[in-house]
């Protein structure tokens, strides 16, 4: 079994990344909009501006009260939309008002400044196999078993979890690489009957040690997206006892994570070379 090490290929890209910027002359800035204070978000946030400004991106955050309106928040996106000065833009997730007012907000990101691909543009071009800037989770994991040589091209793969932000994206980046896709949620039962004979196993449902020994085949290849604590630890959704019988498999800190937040510079590099042609 071999580990897919996302924190060492992490500082491969990074230098990659900081030497096109630096060749280029690329001035790039990433404007991160934070609404209230939820504990996750500032660290994830603390971590988008380190790794940032490790390359020679510049970095504004935007901290808003947990009481502003929506109204604000857009009028706020609506002016960093307009800022030539601003290359992307984040508004980061969750926001105090709402699943349903993030996504209204998030909409409002210009395409061109839309580093987290979240917006219409974007999820139609994916759609369309035309694809422009891929969620940062989703390109992420794409880049890493590329990174390993595994072939997407003819591979069977199931995906658990049906969410926005990774799975759904990820069924249709990894048919648009020919890629045979099997998606599972919360209503695929018996789940093993779906992972059993994938060579791909992607999960991204935060279920806690929920893909065990039994429910894979021998060399499959183990994308743990998971986030969950058991008793005050952070596991992945595959159960260590899946382990033996991987080729290939991200380990649940390590792995996936930090290839995420490396596909921000990514993306962000992208659309300003979009910008300036
Ligand atoms: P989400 O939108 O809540 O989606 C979770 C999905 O898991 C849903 O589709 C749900 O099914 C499915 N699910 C729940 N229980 C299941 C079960 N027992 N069997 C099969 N499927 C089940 O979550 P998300 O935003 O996609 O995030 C998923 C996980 O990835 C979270 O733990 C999150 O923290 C983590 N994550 C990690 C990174 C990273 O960079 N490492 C990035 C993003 C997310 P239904 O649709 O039927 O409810």
């Amino acid at each position: 079994m071999q580990i897919l090490d996302g924190k060492t290929y992490r500082l491969e890209l990074l230098e990659e990344y900081k030497k096109i910027i630096e060749e280029e002359n690329l001035d790039i800035r990433l404007d991160i909009i934070k609404i209230g204070d939820d504990p996750s978000s500032i660290q994830y946030i603390k971590n988008k501006l380190k790794y940032t400004e490790m390359v020679g991106i510049k970095s504004v955050l935007h901290e808003l009260d947990e009481n502003t309106s929506e109204d604000e928040i857009i009028k706020l996106i609506k002016e960093l939309n307009e800022n030539d000065e601003v290359t992307g833009i984040i508004l980061q997730s969750p926001i105090p008002q709402g699943r349903d007012a993030f996504n209204r907000c998030a909409l409002e990101i210009a395409f061109s400044k839309d580093v987290d691909g979240f917006g219409k543009d974007n999820i139609y071009n994916l759609y369309m196999n035309k694809e422009t800037i891929l969620p940062c989770t989703v390109i992420g994991i794409i880049k890493l078993l590329e990174h390993y040589n595994i072939n997407l091209d003819g591979a069977s793969v199931t995906i658990v979890g049906r969410g926005n932000i990774v799975g759904k994206p990820l069924s249709i980046a990894m048919t648009n690489r020919n890629a045979t896709v099997t998606m599972c949620h919360s209503h695929s039962e018996p789940l093993e009957k779906y992972t059993k004979d994938a060579d791909i196993i992607v999960s991204a449902c935060g279920c806690g040690r929920l893909i065990k020994k039994d429910m894979v085949k021998d060399g499959f290849v183990g994308v743990d997206v998971g986030v969950s604590f058991i008793d005050g630890k952070q596991v992945g959704d595959f159960d260590e006892s899946a382990y033996d019988k991987a080729s290939y498999i991200t380990m649940p800190t390590g792995g996936v994570g930090p290839m995420t937040i490396s596909m921000i510079i990514n993306n962000l590099i992208n659309l300003k070379k979009n910008s300036d042609n």
